[in-house]
């Protein structure tokens, strides 16, 4: 099919060579062989697919759909589904690789992959998000599988999506198939604890950063970007830490209170006003000042691309914990290494939530479900060992945290496929 990459977003950087740049660095320090790196730095599989789906009026509109994977060297590709109207090859190509290095910085026992489809899914009606669901799992029923390629949510998707996708595939296969997907809802073999796992590894992981760098929680302030599923959870949970949070926001821009936010009391105003912030009670701020607040730990959990050389001289912070995939460009990372500022970076921040969706994954395959506590108690050691082995190596090699856990998960990547002699 002919194809046309659509021009990046404005101030964005391509988020592809982000990841190459600190994927050549790690491999460099770690003296990566040339066959492993040459196999690591391109994706395995690259499937792009055009999705019609009848809409309410009658009309036929086409979608783009992506599916990238990038390695299965460790074991079946696992990574979300985005729907955005800023989703393209490139994103989803880096996405995925991110997605195999964080499943490695964890150890579980996945590859990584990622997809999604260009769309603007607050513009669509609840039968327009399902028919076009169902056409994209329709389209990866090759791609897909439980012991091939395992989609999840990501941006702007969730239980719902996913119970579609699995009953789609399911339909196809002819049998009830739950591990297709992860982050299912609960009664149709979703894991308890899963849609609070990702905000809870980013606390996990702020907890354990601010004790290297003796900050006191209940002394500290905080600033999170982003109010969906990843921020408002680990602004819930951080501010439960003892740290005051300051300043929250989401598309609707930034809500400053040098005083605290109540966040139990924004998550419930956001959910009876249409899933948006709009409108609340704070100061009005935007999405780039309230990176620049000077608080102790920032929390950027909104997308790609917020911290970059424009602003990382400005950031005042001392502690950047990444919820959101690759919110620092290449270009800011050394901008924030030279003002000493400590950055959790995003493969092992928000590990948490692919953490619990192998957790799911494992228990549809046993058919046997445990308890929230159990999860949670596993998830937090999982998260805890995979923070201190990257602090580890970062005290070993003498680099940031960010390519210390590239270099953990490389070598572990790397390991594996010597292992299969795949060349
Ligand atoms: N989309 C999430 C991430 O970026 C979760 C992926 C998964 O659970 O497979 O980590």
């Amino acid at each position: 099919m002919s194809y046309k990459e659509p021009a990046p977003i404005k101030n964005q950087e391509n988020p592809f060579e982000s990841m190459m740049s600190r994927f050549d660095e790690a491999a460099r320090i770690l003296g990566l062989d040339k066959n492993s790196y040459n196999v690591l730095k391109s994706p395995a599989k690259a499937v792009i697919v055009s999705l019609p789906v009848i809409m309410d009026d009658g009309t036929v509109q086409v979608f783009e759909g992506y599916r990238v994977v990038h390695s299965q060297a460790m074991g079946p590709s696992k990574g979300g589904i985005r729907y955005s109207m800023d989703v393209h090859l490139d994103e989803v190509k880096a996405l995925a690789a991110w997605m195999t290095w964080k499943c490695a910085v964890v150890g579980i026992p996945y590859g990584g992959g990622k997809g999604g489809i260009k769309c603007d899914p607050r513009k669509m009606s609840k039968g327009e998000l399902e028919r076009l669901t169902r056409a994209y799992a329709g389209a990866m029923r090759d791609v897909f599988g439980p012991e091939k390629d395992i989609p999840a949510p990501d941006m702007n998707t969730g239980p719902q999506e996913m119970a579609w996708l699995m009953d789609e595939y399911s339909k196809i296969q002819g049998m009830y198939t739950p591990a297709v997907t992860t982050g299912k809802p609960l009664v149709l073999g979703g894991s308890s604890g899963r849609v609070e796992a990702t905000g809870r590894g980013v606390m996990v992981a702020a907890r354990a950063a601010m004790g290297k760098l003796g900050i006191n929680p209940s002394e500290a302030t905080c600033a999170v970007q982003g109010f969906g599923n990843v921020g408002s959870i680990s602004a819930k949970l951080i501010q439960l830490q003892g740290l005051k949070i300051v300043a929250i926001s989401d598309v609707s821009g930034g809500y400053y209170d040098p005083k605290g936010i109540d966040i139990e009391g924004a998550i419930a105003y956001r959910n009876s006003n249409g899933g948006t912030l709009e409108g609340f009670n704070a100061e009005r701020i935007t999405n780039e000042e309230i990176l620049e607040l000077d608080v102790d730990v920032l929390v950027p959990a909104a997308m790609e691309d917020q911290i970059t050389k424009h602003n990382a001289a400005n950031i005042k912070a001392k502690l950047i914990v990444e919820g959101a995939n690759g919110p620092t460009s290449a270009s800011a990372d050394l901008i924030l290494n030279e003002k000493n500022i400590m950055v959790v970076p995003d493969i092992l921040a928000n590990a948490g939530g692919v953490t619990v969706s192998y957790f799911e994954w494992v228990q549809n395959r046993l058919g046997y479900y445990w308890t929230e506590e159990r999860v949670h108690r596993r998830a937090d050691r999982t998260m805890k060992q995979a923070f201190e082995e990257v602090y580890a190596a970062s005290q070993k090699y003498g680099t940031s945290l960010r390519i210390a856990a590239y270099i953990v998960a490389i070598d572990k990547v790397a390991k594996a496929l010597a292992f299969r002699g795949v060349f």
